[in-house]
């Protein structure tokens, strides 16, 4: 069989993101769209994972648990995760030890919202998610894998991304799936096999079937054995 996907989108709880970003929302735009797994990659923060969990569920859209994470050399590392507890985990850790405690003001850099299972808002992330954390990105990669969750380099095409922060991709991460954004990357000597294409939309109407994946099941298993075996099993939609 296979699934259309989207496995980078922002909740309400990322700075930049609109506060139309709920769980009812995203629900209903990806059955609106034909779109059958998902994943919430809030920056530096798994906070709303759970309810959205709950929410998608319920709507018969698969969904993994995932985080965002701003390395210290300002490149953007996606985390995802087979539970919604190990994200948690691995999102409180990062929150009490490895986010420096920087507050910000709503009104200008974007509201922080942790919300429930009726779309309401329950309260605020108070330390900025937007900043980096003090991880770098060997240690990133290393700490995901050690929470039981996969790394995969987030658009390394564009700003925040690898090849855009470093000027190449560095040896030693050649084998970490990578995300790219523009259809033209492709033809530009990414050498990886390993290749998705996300919406990482910050609004409802970006979401969008970027990926189409060919599993038995929507288990986090064959998520993770997929991103590994691009062309094999995994097909970019452009849009
Ligand atoms: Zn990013
Ligand atoms: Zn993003």
């Amino acid at each position: 069989m296979s699934f259309l996907c989207d496995f980078h989108i922002h909740s309400c709880l990322s700075p930049c993101a609109d506060i139309t970003m709920t769980p009812h929302e995203i629900a209903s735009v990806c059955v609106s769209k034909g779109i059958d797994w998902i994943s919430i990659t809030d920056h530096n923060s798994a906070g709303n994972v759970r309810v959205f969990s709950k929410v998608l569920s319920r709507a018969g859209v698969s969904f993994i648990p995932g985080i965002e994470i701003h390395t210290v050399e300002d490149v953007h590392v996606l985390a995802y995760f087979p539970e919604v507890s190990l994200a948690e985990a691995y999102s409180d850790w990062i929150r009490k030890e490895r986010l420096p405690d920087i507050s910000i003001d709503p009104e200008i850099s974007g509201y922080q919202l942790f919300v429930d299972d009726d779309d309401s808002f329950t309260g605020m992330e108070e330390i900025w998610l937007g900043q980096p954390t003090t991880l770098g990105i060997s240690e990133t990669l290393e700490t995901v894998r050690d929470n039981g969750g996969v790394s995969v380099m987030a658009h390394i095409d564009r700003k925040m991304g690898l090849i855009t922060q470093l000027g190449v991709i560095p040896e030693e991460y050649r084998e970490v799936p990578m995300e790219i954004s523009f259809r033209r990357t492709l033809f530009e000597g990414i050498e990886s096999r390993n290749i998705l294409h996300s919406s990482d939309a910050h609004s409802l109407n970006v979401i969008a079937p970027t990926l189409s994946l060919s599993a038995n099941t929507r288990s986090f298993e064959e998520f993770r054995s997929a991103i590994f075996s691009f062309g094999r099993t995994l097909k970019i939609i452009w849009d």
